[in-house]
């Protein structure tokens, strides 16, 4: 099954080539496709994560504001 691929760690989808990137929230290294690059996303996992260690901050409050992740809204009750 595994044909050397890696999963994208922002859209979870198997790609040939993913960029080894920070996080612009957190710093964290990620493993990024181009789609999800080009389109400034990151992990909704971190997205949720960073707010619930470090707190809301103008940059979460735009990612989630601008939807800049995968998958569905991020609820309110997901960052408190
Ligand atoms: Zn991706």
């Amino acid at each position: 099954m595994n044909d050397g691929r890696l999963l994208c760690q922002s859209c979870n989808n198997p790609k040939r080539n993913l960029e080894r990137v920070e996080s612009k929230i957190t710093g964290w290294p990620l493993n990024m496709c181009q789609d999800c690059i080009k389109q400034k996303f990151e992990p909704r996992w971190l997205i949720i994560l960073a707010i619930r260690q470090f707190g809301r901050t103008p940059l979460t409050d735009e990612f989630i504001r601008k939807h800049r992740y995968v998958g569905e809204p991020i609820p309110a009750v997901d960052v408190l």
